[in-house]
């Protein structure tokens, strides 16, 4: 579904990525992990368009998306959930949401998806008109997933859900992306620095440092290596 071939990307001067291949396949869950300034976040900006590839190609369902504007990334199929979460603290829960479909016209279409996500997440049904800042940060990140849902992405991308946010709504918050792919089909790609959690949820995964892929292998498999248990794991 998505292929990155040797993507480099810079920051004046900064070489965040070197060489960074990899694909994702149709109703996976892909699980990036790193230490912080591996590139993981970069990794993601460069396929929504936000950062420029230097070099290299980015294709999404075969065609190439290298150099678009985020706008017709996000038309084509693809959403980012951002670091951070990033919603809008003054609008209301409904406004945000709204805000996730601006690009649609299809007005049922939107009505079910916006059903969908209060049924994943009942707590914003519940609050829908209470605004986004007053929300707790486990709130503010359901409300960023389901801002992303209400676009229909078929690959969805999450960068660090887990950042900040208690043990119990971490375990929470994984439980719900298993479910968006079970039940929706949604393709996800998932940077995390929780890499136990990430490599638990994913089919497959990769390990990133220094802006370099450095070891790939099902989620599993990843678990059970050496070099990455020691590196990210603290076994
Ligand atoms: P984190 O988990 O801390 O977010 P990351 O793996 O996502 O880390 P990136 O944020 O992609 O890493 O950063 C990769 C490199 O690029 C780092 O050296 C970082 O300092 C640099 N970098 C990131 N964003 C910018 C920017 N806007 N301007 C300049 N340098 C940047």
């Amino acid at each position: 579904m998505l292929e990155l071939r040797s993507i480099a990307a810079h920051y004046e001067g900064i070489h965040a990525l070197h060489d960074v291949s990899f694909s994702i396949g149709q109703g996976e869950i892909i699980s990036l992990i790193g230490a912080n300034g591996a590139g993981k976040t970069t990794t993601l900006m460069t396929i929504s368009g936000m950062v420029a590839a230097s070099r290299g190609r980015i294709l999404f369902e075969g065609e190439e998306i290298t150099g678009r504007r985020p706008e017709d990334i996000v038309r084509l199929g693809i959403s980012q959930v951002p670091e951070g979460r990033r919603i809008f603290p003054q609008l209301t829960i409904q406004e945000n949401l709204d805000l996730g479909a601006w690009l649609r016209r299809d007005r049922k279409e939107i009505e079910k998806d916006r059903r969908y996500v209060f049924d994943l997440f009942p707590i914003l049904r519940e609050r829908r008109q209470q605004s986004g800042g007053t929300l707790s940060g486990g709130e503010q990140q359901m409300l960023a997933i389901s801002r992303a849902l209400m676009a229909r992405p078929r690959l969805l991308l999450l960068d660090e859900p887990s950042l900040g946010l208690a043990p119990m709504m971490i375990r929470h918050i994984f439980a719900i992306i298993a479910m968006i792919n079970r039940e929706h089909a949604t393709t996800i790609l998932l940077v995390e620095q929780n890499a136990n959690m990430a490599l638990h949820v994913a089919h497959r995964g990769y390990v990133m440092e220094n802006g370099r892929i450095t070891h790939h292998g099902s989620g599993r498999e990843l678990l059970d290596d050496e070099a990455v248990r020691a590196a990210y794991l603290g076994i």
